[in-house]
């Protein structure tokens, strides 16, 4: 288990490096703001929904290495995907970090995103790694007021 938390580490990390989908979108149909009061994190994600589909996603925006990290690998994971699939993928990497019990992450469901199931045991971590999901689900919406975790 050391050696796959450390694994996980890396791939955080490395995320938070190199962000994947980093810039605004130019074509972008929906649009939503993000803020974690509690760490200082913020996000603006785009979207370039045509009809059901996400064709584009990618975000910019500051913060700690977890919301970024988590953003990119959000960015990755939605990409190409339904609404419908976005939102079962956002309830599942809900589940895994708001879990109670230490359970093994649904790494069939949730892929990559896997590697953030660390921070349910850092409550504070948890809105860190939420935020970029949570700004997704306003764009989706269409919900002009941005988002806030508190
Ligand atoms: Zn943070």
């Amino acid at each position: 288990m050391a050696d796959l938390r450390e694994l996980y580490q890396e791939v955080i990390l490395d995320h938070n490096r190199r962000p994947h989908n980093f810039r605004a979108l130019e074509d972008a149909n929906r649009k939503a703001e993000g803020y974690n009061p509690l760490c200082g994190d913020r996000l603006s994600v785009f979207l370039r929904l045509d009809g059901d589909v996400l064709t584009e996603v990618t975000f910019l925006g500051s913060g700690c290495a977890i919301s970024k990290a988590s953003a990119s690998l959000m960015t990755d994971a939605v990409k190409g995907k339904s609404v419908e699939d976005a939102k079962r993928l956002f309830d599942a990497f809900h589940r895994m970090v708001t879990a109670d019990t230490a359970g093994e992450p649904d790494v069939s469901t949730l892929g990559k995103l896997a590697v953030l199931s660390g921070v349910r045991e850092f409550p504070a971590r948890v809105k860190c790694a939420s935020l970029a999901w949570h700004t997704l689900k306003a764009a989706l919406a269409a919900d002009p007021e941005p988002v806030s975790t508190e």
